[in-house]
């Protein structure tokens, strides 16, 4: 079968028409006017000092801000705690303020039998929503029902709204207010650790990596995962240590290890208990 010839000018004529094409379905990838690139480049940059808020390890960072907007998210070098790193979902808590998909204002649903559905929400004035919590608060307390109330939160709740939250629940007559994470997670490991060693919290427990000669890693993926704070210590420090890693999975953690042993999974608990 002969082969069409294909001239270089013909080559880029196509590619050209192809590009053409990919710019015409994709209508959203537009180039800024000249005018517009030059005034976002010469918008006022500023670098705002903030604390991490996507999981408790609350690590030090540094937001890039210009005219308003958040631009990027780095660790701060003067950060205690993670020394100036942050993972990737720190990296991506800039989606929290602009993904397209974020909550901006309360949703009803006048309809209680869609309820186990997404469906049927409507968006609401914060007053309009505010009256309607009111109203069904206020139906509870006069029917001896409060106790039906529960008021559950993420993580901030937890450690920074649950006074607040529960000083409410107490005034209306509940004792059902959770910050999840805190109540199943943290609070169960800060309790046993302020009772068997005296101290509770992250900072008061961190590994001394300076002066760690043997470290024996269990079902820990700490140089794959979000723990930054453990991982950044214990990265630099690398090779001045063994690292024995115990995991079914072959972690970054274990990629790293001196000696990986690989039990078999569900066998953690007999393996160190015998
Ligand atoms: S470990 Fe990651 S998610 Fe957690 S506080 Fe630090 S940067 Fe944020």
């Amino acid at each position: 079968m002969k082969q069409a010839a294909i001239s270089r000018r013909d080559f880029l004529k196509a590619a050209g028409l192809v590009g053409l094409s990919t710019a015409i379905a994709t209508p959203k990838l537009k180039l800024l006017a000249p005018a517009q690139q030059k005034a976002e480049a010469q918008a006022e940059e500023r670098w705002v000092p903030s604390i991490c808020m996507m999981c408790p390890a609350a690590c030090q960072v540094l937001v890039r801000v210009r005219d308003g907007r958040i631009e990027k998210i780095e660790g701060n070098p003067k950060g205690p705690i993670n020394l100036g790193k942050i993972c990737a979902r720190g990296q991506a808590a800039l989606f929290r303020v602009y993904n397209p998909d974020r909550l901006k204002k309360p949703l009803l649903r006048d309809n209680p039998a869609a309820r186990g559905s997404f469906s049927g929400f409507r968006e609401a004035s914060w007053d309009e929503a505010l009256d309607a919590v009111a109203a069904h608060l206020k139906k509870l307390i006069s029917e001896n029902r409060v106790k039906e109330v529960a008021i559950l939160g993420g993580w901030p709740v937890c450690l920074y709204f649950e006074p607040a939250l529960k000083a409410f629940g107490e005034a209306i007559g509940t004792p059902n207010v959770i910050g999840i994470p805190g109540a199943a997670c943290f609070f169960p490991k800060a309790f046993g650790w302020s009772t068997a060693i005296g101290v509770g919290a992250h900072s008061q427990i961190l590994t001394d990596y300076d002066n760690v000669k043997y470290l024996i890693v269990i079902r820990r993926n700490f140089f794959g995962s979000i723990s930054v704070v453990h991982g950044t210590r214990a990265g630099r420090k690398l090779g001045s240590y063994k690292l024995v890693v115990v995991d079914p999975r072959f972690s970054e953690t274990a990629a790293k290890a001196d000696l990986w042993l690989p039990i078999r999974p569900g066998t953690i608990s007999p393996s160190f208990s015998r």
